[in-house]
């Protein structure tokens, strides 16, 4: 999708919040500093449309951009800050599980792992929640740029080992920085559209 048209339309905490329309909604989900800002702003061609880098203890907002009037990005806020209070993690997996288990828009998870690493428990964890849930997942790994492509089938071994990935979803090696990934990112969630 070449997209001209992108715009945040809510910051939203609670159901009644989302968005009323019947657009076909796709989240992106990871570890705060994996790169899902960068992978926002690089599919719909903006520098600082989405937030890079949300700071600890910033409100945890589920972002809605509307993309070419034709679907939603949610933004979710990103998991894996030790400073966060334990009232506030709860909030946030709570926020996080009523969307995911009861918005009917939602048509896939984009979840967002460093390419570099090994997932962490938390990585684990989402993406077995989600396909506990039956929500398909496009599985990007970032930070590409960073490995030497000799590399990447390693890597990209290893990241679907440790979350015993389904061969059903996609899994795709991206860079904001090349721009690696980024056809293939919106082949895949135009897939689900
Ligand atoms: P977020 O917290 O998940 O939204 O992550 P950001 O998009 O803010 O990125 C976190 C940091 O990683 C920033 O310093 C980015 O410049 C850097 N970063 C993000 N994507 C890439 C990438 O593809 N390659 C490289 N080398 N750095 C990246």
């Amino acid at each position: 999708m070449q997209v001209h048209k992108a715009e945040i339309v809510i910051s939203a905490v609670q159901p009644e919040q989302y968005p009323k329309t019947k657009l076909p909604e796709i989240a992106l989900a990871g570890r705060s500093n994996v790169g899902k800002s960068s992978f926002i702003n690089t599919l719909i061609n903006r520098k600082g449309l989405a937030r890079t880098s949300g700071k600890p203890g910033k409100t945890q907002t589920l972002n809605f951009y509307l993309i070419e009037e034709a679907l939603h990005f949610v933004d979710v806020p990103g998991y894996g800050y030790a400073k966060v209070s334990k009232t506030e993690r709860v909030k946030w997996g709570q926020m996080i599980e009523t969307y995911i288990t009861e918005r009917e828009q939602l048509k896939a998870v984009v979840s967002l792992v460093d390419f570099r690493h090994d997932p962490s428990e938390e990585d684990v964890q989402m993406y077995n929640f989600l396909k506990y849930y039956e929500i398909p997942v496009i599985v990007v790994a970032t930070k590409s740029d960073k490995i030497k492509r000799s590399q990447w089938n390693k890597h990209e071994a290893a990241i679907k080992r440790k979350l015993v990935f389904d061969a059903t979803d996609d899994f795709i090696i991206f860079s904001s920085e090349t721009k690696e990934g980024k056809e293939e990112a919106w082949k895949a969630i135009e897939n689900f559209l």
